[in-house]
């Protein structure tokens, strides 16, 4: 388990961290998820402790950045933002030096890069000069460095940055896998990836943590209920003064619809409100010709959005 507590870091008049606090949880994956210089590589920095922070503290199982450093190094390993390799060195040369510096005894160290091998997906490039490999191929033998003494802790900055699709699937379901037996965090600027990767979501800007949990949860907590979008005939002032009395109604946004006489309107309501009965009934009650009624639950990106407007507007 990885608990952070209230880490504050200053660089300089920059501040990259503002008491952020967060846990995750044992055999899960946390995901970070934030805009570009929101703090993610700061937390990622302090939690393998290659810095100190300027107050607060993170235990990673129940060792301390402060009094237990080395043994935090031991049982975790870090896929940094670059991902750390000798570029002059084969494939397997660099493994079986990192395996060497992480303390393998000698007889495992075959099984461990036999394991990373097959597990990364990197078997056809093994016997190659890392600085002629592909971006993709280098950030897998980067995660084979960092899971080459089967930590109990995977740290990955951005892991799939830079993969091709097929990459990003293949690089996801290994996380996933691994996650059966392992605490991992990894931080990442796209929502979809957060929402497919993470058990859980920890979502910061500007150096705070400004929402945690499941997708729903986030969800939920900023309001995000059932949506309707809705193109019924008539004008849109009439239509709006109609709609405007929906008990638990939130926002009403009109778009643009290219039927004639025709009015668009996405219509959305809190959680627990019946939204997608309540403008159903509000149709048949004005007898409105239909042209379109979908409903739909908030996107991750819609939650996201408002989830950094309302931390922009309480900072602000
Ligand atoms: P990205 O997604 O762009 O990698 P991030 O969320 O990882 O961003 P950080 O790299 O943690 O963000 O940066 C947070 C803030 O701290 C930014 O304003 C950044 O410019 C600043 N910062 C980070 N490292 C340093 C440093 N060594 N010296 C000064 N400022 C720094």
């Amino acid at each position: 388990m990885i608990v952070a507590n209230e880490l504050t870091m200053h660089y300089g008049a920059t501040i990259a961290l503002s008491k952020a606090s967060f846990t995750a949880d044992n055999r899960s994956i946390m995901g970070l998820l934030g805009p570009n210089g929101a703090g993610k590589t700061t937390s990622m920095n302090i939690i393998t402790t290659q810095i100190v922070p300027t107050s607060g503290t993170t235990t990673v199982e129940g060792f301390d950045i402060h009094q237990n450093p080395l043994e935090i190094r031991n049982i975790l390993g870090y896929l940094p933002e670059t991902a750390p390799l000798y570029s002059e060195m084969q494939v397997d040369e660099f493994l079986q030096f990192v395996a060497r510096g992480r303390n393998i005894p000698e007889g495992k160290i075959p099984s461990r890069l036999e394991w990373a091998v097959q597990a990364c997906g990197i078997k056809e490039i093994y016997k190659r000069i890392i600085g002629e490999l592909s971006r993709g191929y280098k950030q897998r033998v980067g995660l084979a460095q960092a899971l080459i003494h089967d930590p109990k802790v995977l740290i990955l900055d951005e892991p799939t940055a830079g993969l091709d699709p097929v990459q990003i699937i293949g690089i996801r379901k290994l996380i996933r896998d691994l996650s059966r037996e392992k605490t991992i965090i990894f931080s990442t600027h796209i929502l979809q990836e957060a929402q497919a990767t993470s058990d859980k979501i920890v979502v910061i800007n500007e150096g705070r943590i400004i929402a945690d949990g499941t997708a729903d949860q986030l969800r939920q907590q900023v309001g995000g209920g059932a949506v309707v979008r809705l193109i019924v005939e008539g004008g849109s002032e009439d239509v709006e003064r109609k709609l405007r009395d929906i008990e638990g109604l939130k926002e009403l946004r009109p778009e643009p619809t290219a039927i004639p006489k025709a009015t668009c309107f996405v219509v959305s309501a809190g959680p627990g409100v019946d939204l997608v009965e309540k403008v159903a009934h509000k149709v048949k009650e004005h007898n409105w010709m239909v042209w379109e009624f979908t409903p739909y639950s908030q996107t991750l990106e819609e939650t996201f959005i408002a989830l950094i407007k309302s931390s922009l507007r309480k900072a602000g």
